[in-house]
């Protein structure tokens, strides 16, 4: 795990960042069939870990920087209860997430810097498969310490696999965000970023203030960036204008939306006629605001990501320069 201090100066050194995409998007656009499974994009660790070494090898062909590992819905007790695994098995699971990522970066590796891993850690409310990673609403009904505890046992294991950093990603509510604040402190070598989920341009999904969330983040010294994702593209900019003042040299904020198509959990993805403007139009505006790590999440695929590249780093790939063996 890389400290905190080096990962900053990278950053500061490099940035922006380009960050993948939606990865069980892509999974899905070569086959795999997701939608209603328990473990989501995290089943192919059991089922077809190749596919994922190819889609992460797709976004890092596009100029990914920084990929996120398959693990955002995976889980100790939902490997235990959905494949029917032991505990031992469920945490090398976990653990291979790591490996699968750090193998395939390991062949993009330039000489100079190896594109980095974030450890993908879901809300519990992704456990839940309800869409309330999108409301927050079972936080009211859960204490910090039981959020804790459901989160330790993924973090333990994504650090010891050996991340880069940790992603908490899509984190709906002020508790839980607190949970993982206190939760860093017992991996005092671990470095992550903060992502929340967002209702509109003001507030994250709980109705909370994006600015408070903010606020618990900058608790943490181990916090590289806070931000947010899979929102619409069109709200990061209200959002990020909302909490300016709190910004810090140590603290950059991350970005990465969706596609600003609609999602339920019952029908998936709606297309909608009229999308807002995207991603690469919008990330100039993001990178002015002093957003240093800048990607998509769901249906932004790795042709989205290349652009993203184009637009912000006026380079196509350099990553692509070593072709995955
Ligand atoms: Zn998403």
């Amino acid at each position: 795990m890389g400290s905190s201090a080096r990962l900053r100066q990278f950053v500061h050194d490099n940035g922006p960042l380009i960050l993948d995409g939606g990865l069980a998007t892509e999974l899905e656009a070569q086959g795999a069939k997701l939608q209603g499974d328990p473990l989501w994009s995290a089943r192919l660790l059991h089922t077809n870990p190749q596919a994922i070494r190819d889609a992460h090898s797709r976004f890092l062909l596009s100029g990914a920087d920084i990929i996120a590992t398959v693990t955002y819905q995976a889980s100790i007790p939902g490997f235990i209860r959905h494949l029917d695994v032991s505990a031992e098995r469920a945490r090398e699971l976990l653990m291979s997430g790591v490996h699968l990522a750090k193998e395939t970066v390991t062949r993009f590796d330039s000489g100079h810097q190896r594109p980095l891993v974030a450890g993908s850690v879901g809300p519990y409310g992704a456990f839940l498969r309800d869409g309330s990673e999108y409301t927050g609403a079972y936080a009211a009904e859960m204490s910090v310490e039981e959020l804790k505890v459901w989160h330790r046992p993924q973090i333990d294991c994504l650090a010891a696999a050996g991340a880069d950093l940790i992603a908490f990603e899509t984190i709906p509510s002020i508790k839980e965000a607190e949970a993982v604040v206190e939760l860093l402190r017992e991996f005092p070598d671990t470095t992550a970023w903060l992502s929340f989920s967002c209702k509109d341009g003001k507030c994250i999904s709980d109705g909370s203030l994006f600015t408070e969330a903010v606020q618990v983040a900058r608790r943490s010294t181990q916090l590289l960036a806070v931000g947010v994702n899979c929102c619409p593209p069109d709200v990061v900019e209200p959002l990020l204008d909302s909490a300016a003042s709190l910004q810090s040299p140590d603290m950059s904020w991350v970005v990465y939306p969706n596609s600003g198509e609609d999602w339920n959990p019952e029908r998936g993805w709606k297309t909608s006629e009229k999308l807002s403007a995207t991603i690469p139009e919008l990330s100039h505006t993001w990178l002015k605001q002093g957003a240093a790590l800048i990607g998509g999440c769901c249906r932004i695929g790795p042709a989205l990501i290349a652009q993203l590249r184009r637009e912000l780093k006026g380079d196509c790939t350099p990553a692509a320069s070593a072709e995955p063996s």
